[in-house]
């Protein structure tokens, strides 16, 4: 049964609405998260699985954003071990490899630094480098480093968040659509399956969908996203042993990664002008990330050898760049209107939400 008020109600079951939703509730208020499909249904479950800091953030010269994602990554390590544990990456560096060995070595010495030197990265052999990777060619071969880095289940970790959210009192309604939204002179009236509901603070965290909600409901807002979407491919078993972080030709970064016995490669990128429920894998991509791998596996791969792929959508604040150049940094934007607030989530990766849901409490206050 559902009340007829909230204090807050959020749109959006994702890893930042659910996380929100934990903290709004901890403060001892009523929580409503609605989601149109199911918890972690979106963009959550569809993730290269990684709680980073982003070691390619730093060429752009992101360290707020490196800083903040490896504090979250230290606190999610230690509050939620059964499902976020930290693992060794390998970075092999070929005589072709498009980023010297140097470039690579100060960016990880900067990534110990401001990870406070948790686990700092090594040098390893290409003996010891063969003994784990038998798979992966080795010639030209010149140096490998190994440093450290979060691996979790996307999916399980954002379930979690929500029956920890549940627990703290928030109602959460799933296959649930918002059929009209009005900001009247004292409240926010929402009718949400035939139900007509009420709060002051509405929170947008729908993830890729935050500008078609906007755009449907006539919420102001001060930034647009870009949607850029990645495929993963999933092969049936363990082509490595432990993570593999990868370079292409053209400089994007990719990832082997051993995950339950399977083998997780991605990731891709294509801006979208469509609308998301709709996008589909294409088969140009899948033929990139096998031929991409192809440059490094001793035994090459082809379609075939793929068990699944998946899709996922990112929500990056829209910038007149490359894709692989726009910020993966997170903006909250907050309008009061008459005596209600909205606030937008836009952007905001896996790994930080828990800085993010931090933020959103205070920022309400
Ligand atoms: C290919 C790829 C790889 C990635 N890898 C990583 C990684 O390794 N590490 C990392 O930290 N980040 C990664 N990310 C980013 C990360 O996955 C996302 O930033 C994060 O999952 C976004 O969470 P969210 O809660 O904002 O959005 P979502 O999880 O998409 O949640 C938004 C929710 O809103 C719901 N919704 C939409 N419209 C409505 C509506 N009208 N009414 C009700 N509900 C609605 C949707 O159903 C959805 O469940 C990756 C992203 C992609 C695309």
């Amino acid at each position: 049964m559902m009340k007829k008020n909230y204090d807050t109600i959020i749109i959006g079951a994702g890893i930042n609405g659910c996380a929100i939703a934990k903290e709004i509730s901890q403060t001892n208020k009523s929580v409503l998260l609605i989601d149109k499909g199911s918890i972690g249904g979106g963009t959550s479950s569809k993730s290269s699985r990684l709680i980073h800091g982003g070691l390619r953030y730093l060429e752009q010269f992101n360290l707020s954003l490196v800083k903040e994602s490896l504090h979250d990554r230290r606190y999610l390590i230690k509050n939620y071990p059964q499902l976020v544990k930290l693992v060794p990456f390998y970075i092999p560096i070929y005589k072709n490899t498009p980023r010297p060995w140097w470039i690579i070595k100060i960016g990880l010495s900067v990534y110990d630094l401001l990870s406070g030197y948790e686990a700092p990265h090594k040098n390893i052999s290409i003996e010891e480098f063969k003994n784990i990777f038998p798979n992966i060619n080795t010639k030209e071969l010149c140096h490998v480093f190994k440093y450290f880095d979060g691996h979790t289940n996307d999916l399980e970790l954002t379930k979690l968040i929500a029956t920890q959210a549940q627990d703290s009192g928030v109602e959460i309604l799933q296959d649930s659509k918002i059929k009209t939204l009005f900001i009247d002179d004292k409240k926010i009236i929402l009718n949400i399956n035939s139900n007509e509901i009420n709060t002051n603070t509405l929170i947008n965290a729908s993830g890729a969908w935050i500008d078609e909600v906007n755009n449907h409901f006539s919420l102001p807002s001060n930034y647009s996203i870009a949607k850029v979407s990645g495929i993963h491919i999933v092969l049936p078993s363990l082509v490595v042993s432990e993570h593999l972080f990868l370079q292409t030709d053209a400089k994007r970064v990719f990832f082997m990664i051993p995950d339950n016995g399977k083998t997780i490669i991605g990731t891709t990128e294509r801006v979208e002008t469509v609308d998301i429920d709709n996008i589909k894998i294409n088969q140009e991509e899948i033929a990139y990330l096998i031929k991409m791998s192809n440059k490094y596996l001793k035994k090459h791969i082809s379609a075939d050898d793929i068990a699944y792929s998946y899709i996922g959508t990112r929500s990056l604040i829209h910038a007149k760049e490359n894709p692989t150049d726009m910020s993966r940094e997170y903006k909250l934007d907050l309008h009061n209107i008459r005596n209600s607030k909205v606030l937008h989530i836009f952007g905001g990766k896996l790994t930080t939400f828990y800085s993010l849901s931090k933020k959103v409490v205070n920022l309400l206050k």
